[in-house]
């Protein structure tokens, strides 16, 4: 697991930050070890797929290293798809939200290209695009590279796959010896080696390394749901298996706190524990859920190192984790002492990619556990009232209640209708 902050990794205040209100709490290792050495100048290759952080690897030094307020563009990032493209967009702008005269513009087809010359003509600093639209501009003279500093090719496995090598080259030729030349890619065969060998000066090679040894005794699931969906399975989940005690990660500070409130408006006792915190607040938080008076604990990597509380009846991943290795980590902090335990980890779309690079590392699969219906959750909640009767009736001391209701069970009703009657009042109060 990470030991070193974002503060760490000579990273500007502005972007710093910025960091800090996406409720990034520490670095991903993949960033760790990236952000630096692109700062240094290198090309670097980073086997690194979706998920791990990588688009902040490469985008936290694109933005420190762009050429603030010139027009032509200094920073150039080659995706797959317009949906990536999109996205790494999106980041890059929340991450340079603090810093001036930074302007990042998407260019992808399906868009006109009306639209992206207007916003080319204004001044990008950094542009984000697919290699078709990219190759269109180049055409058109609309965009220009001769300022290029820095390349980044984002998914670059993907992009031979959909037999983008010649727009690609087309495309390097133009910075050919004088832009730092970083690429991200899931895996390394034959044709990235050749592109590396022609388009990049002794790259750097770092892995995220698959060092994760699942833990044992734990039940592993995953629970496809749309994002909006998750705290409603929590919910449905923990009262279909009358959880006591339950954990969940999520990998931002600041959907930890949302978690929470959203937990305790439907009525959890729940509490968040992340770097923000004081340490006296933290110990607070934590004694609070050793002693039972919180049921579910919302946290962060960070924060929840070293935390051992032995009756943790479930673990969810909320998010999915950015290395396999905080998985392993996470899931452990159930089973423990002997018992057995269930670790739970949300999923949809495009993230079921994510999970099968877990599976990898840890040489496990995760079982596929649907999400229980209302229905279930009511029968099965029926099925505990039924168990707490039972045990009731086993250990007796009933006499003064017999009086009370005898009298009733002479008159108009009888007596099984009177135990439905207080079963029902339980079931709608619970
Ligand atoms: P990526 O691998 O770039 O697709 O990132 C996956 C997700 O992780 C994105 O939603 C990012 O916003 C998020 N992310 C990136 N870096 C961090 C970090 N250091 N801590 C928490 N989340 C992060």
């Amino acid at each position: 697991m990470n030991e070193s902050s974002f503060s760490e990794l000579n990273i500007q205040p502005e972007i710093l930050k910025a960091i800090q209100e996406m409720g990034f709490e520490a670095p991903t290792s993949i960033q760790e070890s990236c952000i630096p050495l692109i700062l240094s100048g290198v090309d670097l290759v980073g086997q690194a797929q979706t998920g791990t952080g990588k688009t902040a690897a490469f985008g936290i030094p694109a933005i420190q290293k762009a050429n603030r307020g010139s027009k032509a563009p200094s920073v150039l990032i080659l995706c797959p798809t317009r949906e990536l493209a999109i996205q790494v967009t999106g980041e890059l702008i929340k991450l340079a939200k603090y810093t001036d005269g930074i302007f990042t513009v998407p260019v992808y087809g399906g868009q006109p290209i009306s639209r992206q010359l207007t916003a080319l003509k204004k001044g990008a600093q950094i542009v984000v695009g697919t290699p078709g639209r990219v190759i269109d501009h180049l055409k058109r003279g609309t965009l220009k590279l001769g300022a290029l500093e820095m390349v980044v090719l984002d998914e670059a496995d993907e992009m031979l796959n959909m037999g983008f090598r010649e727009d690609l080259e087309e495309i390097l030729s133009f910075s050919k010896g004088k832009s730092q030349t970083v690429m991200f890619s899931a895996t390394v065969p034959k044709a990235i080696q050749n592109i590396m060998k022609k388009w990049m000066e002794n790259p750097e090679m770092v892995k995220v390394e698959g060092r994760a040894e699942t833990a044992a005794g734990v039940d592993q699931y995953f629970m496809e749901v749309r994002d909006s969906m998750r705290t409603e399975a929590v919910s449905r989940v923990m009262d279909m298996a009358n959880f006591k005690l339950a954990l969940i990660f999520c990998n931002t500070k600041r959907l930890c706190d949302s978690l929470v409130q959203e937990l305790q408006s439907r009525g959890y006792s729940s509490d968040a524990l992340h770097g923000d915190m004081r340490q006296q607040v933290r110990d607070k938080v934590m004694n609070k859920f050793r002693n039972g008076q919180i049921d579910i604990l919302v946290a962060t990597d960070v924060a929840a190192r070293g935390l051992d509380v032995d009756e943790i009846d479930v673990v969810f991943n909320y998010d999915i984790p950015n290395d396999p290795e905080y998985y392993v980590h996470r899931i452990g902090r159930t089973a423990r002492a002997g018992r057995s335990g269930m670790a739970i980890t949300f999923t949809s779309g495009r993230k079921k990619k994510q999970i099968r690079f877990i599976e990898r590392m840890i040489r496990t699969e995760l079982k596929p556990l649907p999400m229980p219906s209302t229905k279930e959750v009511q029968l099965s909640k029926m099925d505990h009232h039924i168990e707490d009767l039972l045990e009731t009736l086993e250990s007796g001391g009933l006499r003064e209640y017999i009086d009370q209701l005898e009298p009733l069970a002479e008159g108009h009703f009888t007596p099984i209708e009177m135990a439905a009657a207080l079963l029902k009042m339980r079931i709608e109060r619970s």
